[in-house]
């Protein structure tokens, strides 16, 4: 079992968030990898445990910060790190950053064929969710979207989506796309024997030359997305806090009367 996750570096969603010219404020000492993207790499290693063989990639698409996010993904297991960095992808809307994905994920598979690609199911940065699907259209591959469960049988893969009112399950051929949403599994800790090893595992490091993507076809210039406006949430309109010593329905009936909503 062949396995390639997307792992992206996202600013700490505790943080102080802030905009530039309409792209996130992305700065090296806050950054980590997208916590979402643990369960990407939770199901991949899984099913390589599962099968007994195979090899797991992390990939991610960034500045030089983001490397970070593969390293975090060689603590938890991955057995091979992929860091794509050019100054051109700056800027890059889902469609540039789903061509640069796309090219290092055939490179691998060129060299030997991969089963799966797994990604999270959002950036909780950018949070389009619509990186897994533009992937898959640019690979032409099968693509199996917010999988809650995901198990592989022969060349079969079979995802189990959890919707408002009803479980689907559905199966596509290899190789394919799946996202797997925070419900897939249980994401596994760094033990100190990983964390070690990953300190002298090596990450490869290309740039669009290696992928042979033409800078002008990827970054701003090649956006077909644009961020409009962007601006600072509106602080929090005061609120009530009532500790509850036996009167809080009261307080609540008193609250709801007070603004006439009862
Ligand atoms: C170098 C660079 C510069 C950028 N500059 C801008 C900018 O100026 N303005 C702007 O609006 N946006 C910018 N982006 C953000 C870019 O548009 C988003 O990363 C992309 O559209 C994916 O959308 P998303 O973040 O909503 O991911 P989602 O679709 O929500 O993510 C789903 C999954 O896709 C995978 N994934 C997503 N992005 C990456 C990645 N980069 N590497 C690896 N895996 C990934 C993860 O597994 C993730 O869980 C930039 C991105 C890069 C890499």
């Amino acid at each position: 079992m062949r396995i390639l996750v997307t792992v992206k570096f996202v600013p700490d969603l505790q943080s102080q968030r802030s905009f530039t010219e309409g792209a996130v404020t992305r700065t090296g000492d806050d950054g980590t990898m997208n916590e979402l993207d643990e369960n990407a790499v939770e199901a991949a290693l899984q099913l390589k445990e599962a099968a007994g063989e195979g090899e797991v990639y992390a990939l991610t698409v960034g500045g030089d910060d983001a490397v970070a996010a593969v390293r975090k993904a060689l603590q938890l297991g991955v057995d091979h790190a992929v860091h794509v960095s050019d100054a051109a992808v700056a800027g890059s809307d889902v469609f540039g950053t789903a061509k640069v994905i796309a090219a290092a994920v055939e490179k691998i598979h060129e060299e030997s064929p991969l089963d799966l690609v797994i990604t999270g199911m959002a950036a909780l940065d950018g949070l389009t969710s619509m990186l897994p699907t533009a992937l898959a259209a640019e690979l032409d591959w099968s693509q199996l979207t917010l999988a809650s469960g995901l198990t592989v049988e022969g060349s079969t893969a079979t995802v189990v989506r959890h919707l408002p009112d009803a479980h689907e399950t559905v199966s596509a051929s290899l190789p394919a796309v799946v996202s797997v949403t925070d419900e897939a599994n249980k994401p596994r800790y760094p033990n100190f024997k990983l964390i070690m090893a990953a300190r002298s595992k090596p990450v490869t490091t290309w740039t669009l030359a290696d992928l042979a993507i033409d800078p002008a076809t990827v970054g701003a210039g090649a956006a077909r997305t644009v961020v409009v406006d962007a601006s600072p949430r509106p602080p929090k309109e005061d609120r009530t806090v009532v500790t509850d010593t036996g009167e809080g329905g009261v307080a609540l009936a008193d609250y709801l009367l007070g603004k006439g909503l009862a």
